[in-house]
């Protein structure tokens, strides 16, 4: 029962499916995410200068975990950035674009 869908406008079965809000707020995502991880890390920066006494081990251990944050903050801000993108895209664009007449509707 998994048929093709066809177009409301012109009943045709030309159609694709269409991502295109996907990558663009996907990327938006990922800098927002970046942005974020540069906060953390810099607050990390602060934590070990503030500390009286630093021996590398330790410091080694506030670097390595400053990157661990950052790195897990972009990726977060991409999943939350990806998934807004693809329900805007839906709401906005449409997920399928008919060929025949160049017009994208909602198909769930
Ligand atoms: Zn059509």
């Amino acid at each position: 029962m998994d048929f093709p869908p066809f177009c409301p406008y012109c009943q045709s079965r030309d159609v694709v499916p269409r991502a295109t809000g996907l990558k663009i707020f996907g990327a938006i995502g990922i800098v927002v995410g970046a942005a974020g991880a540069f906060k953390a890390s810099l607050k990390a920066l602060q934590v070990l200068q503030s500390g009286s006494v630093a021996l590398p081990g330790i410091a080694l251990t506030g670097i390595a975990s400053a990157v661990l944050t950052a790195m897990s903050a972009s990726a977060l801000g991409c999943e939350i950035g990806t998934k807004a993108g693809a329900q805007l895209d839906r709401m906005l664009l449409g997920n399928r674009f008919c060929r025949s007449c160049k017009r994208s509707f909602i198909y769930l």
